[in-house]
Parts: structure tokens; sequence; C-alpha cells
């Protein structure tokens, strides 16, 4: 088990499109062990690989602390409604903004056993999604904000999650 750095905003590897992943070997099953540590050493509800500097399309994802996602490969396969409400990433820390998502997202990935399985959610699940494919295409959260970026900080209520 080990902590990684998580890159931050003006890191160049954030902006850099994963590659898929062909195969399961030991280093990737390592990478996605520390991927794990780090996303909740970091109380983030999500990481993708390129926050931690490894351009490979995988993310995970536990927004209940309970019970983590693995997706290799991921895409959504469908979408419906709407949620506008704050979102945060460990890659832009101490930083909030709100972004508009679908508030019902269904996905495909593989596990760690590169096993095809389906993922539907609704709310933090879905904006989490959204958040984490986002970042395997190089993008940021910030590129969608309404408005300004704000410091958690100034916020009066301590719901922010980051992914
Ligand atoms: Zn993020």
């Amino acid at each position: 088990m080990a902590i990684r750095n998580i890159r931050e905003i003006g890191d160049e590897v954030l902006t850099k499109k994963c590659k898929e992943v062909k195969e399961m070997t030991p280093r990737v099953k390592e990478l996605i062990e520390d991927m794990l540590d780090t996303m909740y050493e970091a109380n983030g509800v999500g990481l993708a690989a390129s926050q931690v500097g490894i351009l490979k399309r995988i993310v995970v994802i536990d927004v209940t602390g309970e019970d983590p996602y693995i997706m290799i490969n991921p895409r959504i396969i469908q979408s419906d409604g709407e949620q506008t409400g704050h979102e945060g990433c460990l890659s832009v820390p101490g930083k909030t903004g709100i972004v508009t998502r679908p508030n019902y997202v269904k996905a495909v990935a593989l596990n760690e056993n590169m096993e095809e399985y389906e993922i539907e959610g609704t709310e933090l699940l879905a904006r989490a999604i959204c958040h984490e494919l986002e970042h395997l295409e190089g993008h940021l959260y910030v590129e969608r904000v309404e408005g300004e970026l704000m410091n958690v900080s100034d916020l009066e209520d301590g719901e922010e999650e980051d992914e």
C-alpha cells in the first residue's frame, strides 16, 4: 500500500488523454491499490489515474466510503436529467464551483479482473462518474464551472466532496 502524489492543476499530465488498459498486470493491480489508498487518504470520492501521473483509463470512485468501484476503460452509455451543484477536485485543492451534470448515468467498465460490468448512479455518484471520466480525456471541472471558482473555506456549509 502506498500513497501517491496527487498532481495539481497546472501539471501538464492532467491535460493528456489516457490510454486503454489492455491487460491486468501486477503493475496495474498495484496502481489500483495505490489509487484507492490515495483517494481515501485525501478524503476524496473519486480519483483518476492521470491524477497520480499515470495515463491509463482507470478511475476509482467511492461515494459511500464503504465499497469502491474500480472502473477500467469506462464509458458512459446512458444519461438522463440534470443536477446543478458544487463540485470539487483533489487536483484543484481548496476550490469549488457550480457545475451542471446529468442526474442519472449508466456506464460500462471492466473491474479489476477485467470483467465487464454496468454501473448506474444518480446524484453524487452520477456526478463523480462524469467528473472522473472527463479526467481520462484530459479535462478538469474548472472548464465547466458556472460563474466563479470559489474557496471552500468561504462556504458556510461543509458538504463539499472532492473528486
Ligand atoms: Zn477531479
